[in-house]
């Protein structure tokens, strides 16, 4: 929990880091259009803002989001309240209301684990709608204290400051999406795969399996049911890790088993039970001498755990799609060739000799 804490905190920070210098670079062009213009009292502003702004950077290297958030909230206010009331309200200072909260959401947001929003950041989002909607009756009034004669110069700051605006919250609505993107990848590999092999679960593989079964196209399809032969023996001897580890192991041996091009999905159907669909182009046959392939680089495999070695074999029954078998007929057939693959001595591929059309074994 705390380690997430951490991490959330270090991803705001590195975010806010583009913030800060973008409005660190803005106040060095404001510095020096005031310095230009002789309106000292905004000279003077920018300097101090520029202050707090490296104050914050310190504050983000520290991932002290907070003080940072403080800081900005001080910098920011003074910056925007001393504009406005020096040049008025043509220049578009107080657009920063609007940036300014949503920073203040976005921060606050990613600190709650992207549940809720605080009291705070609402009461300041609604000052900073008031202040806005008050300073625009309040300039109605009150003429600036400065005028800047200069269009070119009057344009280009409210250009600046439309800008930075719009790329504020496209900017925090970038981040919100690709977050959300990454949250979804990471929730759907969760629900889609077991997390001790990374393989496919059982859900996972249903799903695909319902979907080759339902589609129009010429299905060859091969269904082989696969358990590890004494694997209580395994956690007995060595511990629940060794067995741990040799799961592991087997599902490494049969993502990365050569399958002859095919389509192949393969899952952990449970404990010590793997179960592989494997959508083929070639002979009946040339399938069956795959998965015997497969059952002797599982025989042939070392697994290492705490400096001893591990023999493992498996058993296998292989099942073929015929038309109309459904779902768990085709499945409820693999199982059966798999205990009979038991009964028989294990270590061994089974299927049916009438499923071929010309065999091997
Ligand atoms: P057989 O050759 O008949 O398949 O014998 P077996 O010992 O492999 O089968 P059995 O069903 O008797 O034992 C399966 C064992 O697998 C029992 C269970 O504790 C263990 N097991 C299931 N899931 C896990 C797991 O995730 N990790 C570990 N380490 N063991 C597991
Ligand atoms: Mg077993
Ligand atoms: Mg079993």
């Amino acid at each position: 929990m705390k380690n997430k804490e951490i991490s959330a905190k270090k991803y705001v920070s590195q975010k806010i880091y583009i913030v800060n210098s973008i409005l660190i670079s803005c106040h060095i062009v404001f510095s020096c259009i005031f310095s230009y213009f002789n309106i000292d009292i905004l000279f003077y502003v920018n300097l101090v803002n520029i202050t707090l702004c490296l104050l914050a950077f310190i504050c983000l290297k520290q991932h002290k989001i907070k003080q940072y958030a403080l800081i900005a909230f001080i910098e920011l206010y003074i910056f925007m309240l001393a504009s406005l009331f020096f040049l008025g309200w043509e220049m578009g200072f107080q657009y920063y209301c609007i940036s300014f909260t949503v920073t203040i959401f976005f921060c606050d947001f990613y600190l709650n684990k992207m549940e809720r929003v605080s009291k705070n950041s609402i009461a300041v989002g609604i000052f900073n709608m008031l202040l806005y909607i008050g300073f625009r009756l309040w300039t109605y009034h009150h003429a600036p204290i400065y005028v800047i004669e200069n269009t070119v110069i009057v344009r280009g700051i409210f250009l600046i400051n439309t800008i930075l605006t719009f790329f504020f919250v496209s900017l925090y609505m970038v981040i919100y999406a690709t977050t959300v993107c990454k949250l979804e990848k990471e929730l759907r590999y969760v629900a889609e795969n077991d997390s001790l092999t990374g393989l496919f679960n059982r859900r996972k593989m249903m799903e695909i399996l319902e979907e080759i079964i339902n589609s129009e196209n010429n299905k060859n399809l091969v269904v082989a049911m696969i358990d590890i032969d004494y694997f209580k023996k395994v956690n007995d001897s060595y511990g629940h890790d060794a067995g741990d580890k040799v799961l592991t192991k087997i599902a490494e041996v049969l993502k990365n088993h050569n399958f002859e091009n095919s389509k192949v999905s393969v899952c952990r159907w449970g404990g010590e039970e793997f179960l592989i669909l494997n959508e083929y182009d070639c002979s009946k046959d040339d399938i069956i001498q795959v998965f015997e392939n497969l059952r002797k680089t599982v025989e042939n495999c070392n697994i290492e755990y705490d400096n001893k070695k591990i023999k493992i074999t498996i058993t296998a029954g292989i099942s073929f799609y015929q038309k109309e078998t459904s779902l768990n007929l085709i499945l409820k057939k693999a199982d059966l060739l798999l205990y009979k693959g038991k009964e028989l001595g294990r270590n061994q591929v089974i299927y049916e000799k009438s499923d071929l059309d010309s065999c091997s074994k």
